[in-house]
């Protein structure tokens, strides 16, 4: 399945973006407590733990934001360049993650283009933060029956440890 070395591609903003037309959504978590042992390039499967739950880059309380857009991207885009027009995110694909598939007793703390979260800091939240009443560690999990492809794990300013995985959607 090598999409990855794709059609279209421009470079906005310093992303490169890969405009796909079969499909691809590259999902995004972030603020992980430490780095998933994954690499670039590997394979997730269903159920599969990719990370734990925690509060590194721009976050001061334990949460998971977790986000998605549009074709294969391979660097952490910001909530600005969805604004912009430069990433597309499509929310009714990321609501599928959003259960316990994913993560035990889960609960949404901030909802996709939250109203009070816009109010305070003056730009859209294009994703969902989710926190969690389970013990601790929380494990973040792959609950998607597509497989996902790993096209970015490292450490951001704003994201803390985040991981990107990229999966192609059923026509
Ligand atoms: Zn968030």
């Amino acid at each position: 399945m090598d999409y990855f070395g794709a059609p279209i591609e421009e470079v906005k903003n310093d992303i490169r973006v890969v405009f796909e037309r079969c499909g691809v959504i590259t999902v995004r978590f972030a603020h992980l407590m430490e780095k998933p042992h994954f690499k670039v390039g590997q394979t997730i499967s269903n159920g599969q733990v990719i990370g734990i739950m925690g509060d590194t880059g721009a976050s001061n309380l334990a949460h998971l934001h977790i986000d998605n857009a549009l074709g294969c991207i391979r660097k952490p885009w910001k909530l600005r360049d969805v604004e912009l027009g430069l990433i597309h995110p499509d929310p009714r694909e990321l609501n599928w993650h959003i259960d316990e598939g994913m993560m035990d007793k889960i609960k949404v703390t901030t909802h996709y283009c939250d109203y009070d979260y816009m109010r305070e800091r003056g730009k859209l939240h294009f994703g969902y933060d989710c926190s969690s009443t389970a013990k601790w560690p929380v494990k973040i999990r792959w609950n998607r029956s597509y497989k996902g492809t790993v096209v970015y794990n490292d450490y951001d300013e704003a994201y803390g440890n985040c991981i990107m995985i990229a999966y192609e959607r059923r026509k």
